[in-house]
């Protein structure tokens, strides 16, 4: 299965240039060609996230990566949860329950695809024998968990752009604080817009990069992200009917693609409402 940009002039695309590259070449956004169809009934033999993640990543990952290769890298991808299980389900009523996504590191749902993102790119720049900068602005939640996710691998530098206040303590500090010699936290003297203007140009010049360098997107466009989602959609499924009831999620959204993952896990089989 390969991917194609919204836009039409990019297609043909393998699942390691979708994770390498962020934003398709025509301006568009990744989409994969069809969507990959889970095994329901195997799934509702599985317990875990980890056992959800196992049969889930590889219907993406065929293209660039052996099924075998996928596993292993899985068994090491998250990290530092406070649950053995990574979410947890909190009933409150007969009809609502709670996906917790806040026991990883940074307490953002977005420990779940950038632990998930930035294995791959580590497995990627390994075998390509590359390194990478990792650019990215952030309001305080896709920064700390970008720069967590990433400054255990030595081949990726992270400089992230954090705006002059409009940002929680906690989040500051999740930035600065961190005692790594391969993250970089920048102020600017500005907004947030001001901060994402910087970033949007330098994905556009690129002439600052060394021959043997990416440069890596770790905002929502990047579909590596949308995977590492899915898989909760599933497993909070699988844990409260058994895939036998079809679900209604309210996802608080920014730029969609926490949402999205829910409809796309829908599209690969998952009951919903
Ligand atoms: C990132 C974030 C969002 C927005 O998610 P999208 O995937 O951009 O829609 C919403 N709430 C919280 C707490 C977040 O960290």
């Amino acid at each position: 299965m390969l991917f194609h940009s919204t836009r039409g002039n990019d297609s043909g695309r393998t699942f390691e240039e979708v994770l390498m590259q962020g934003l398709a070449n025509d301006g568009g956004l990744f989409m994969p060609d069809n969507w990959p169809q889970v095994d329901l009934e195997h799934l509702k033999s599985l317990n875990s996230f980890l056992d959800i993640a196992k049969h889930i990543v590889p219907l993406f990952t065929k293209s660039s990566f052996s099924d075998d290769e996928v596993l292993n890298i899985l068994d090491k991808t998250w990290h530092d949860f406070g649950k053995d299980n990574l979410a947890e389900i909190h009933q409150l009523d007969d009809s609502k329950y709670v996906l917790e996504l806040f026991h990883g590191p940074t307490a953002a749902f977005k420990d779940f695809g950038l632990q998930l993102a930035a294995a791959f790119f580590n497995q990627s720049l390994k075998r390509q024998s590359k390194t990478a900068v990792v650019l990215g602005a952030t309001s305080g939640d896709t920064g700390s968990a970008a720069i967590d996710a990433c400054k255990r691998f030595d081949s990726i530098k992270s400089f992230i752009l954090l705006p002059d206040g409009n940002m929680s303590e906690v989040q500051r500090r999740q930035m600065t604080t961190v005692d790594s010699p391969n993250v970089f936290t920048l102020r600017v003297n500005g907004s947030f817009d001001d901060c994402q203007a910087i970033v949007k140009k330098a994905f556009s010049e690129r002439s600052f990069l060394k021959d043997d360098q990416f440069l890596l997107a770790v905002n929502s466009i990047n579909w590596v992200r949308i995977i590492g989602q899915i898989c909760y959609y599933f497993y909070a499924s699988l844990k409260i009917t058994n895939y036998n009831e079809p679900l209604n999620f309210s996802v608080p959204t920014g730029n969609f693609g926490n949402v999205f993952a829910c409809y796309s896990a829908h599209k690969m089989g998952m009951p919903l409402k």
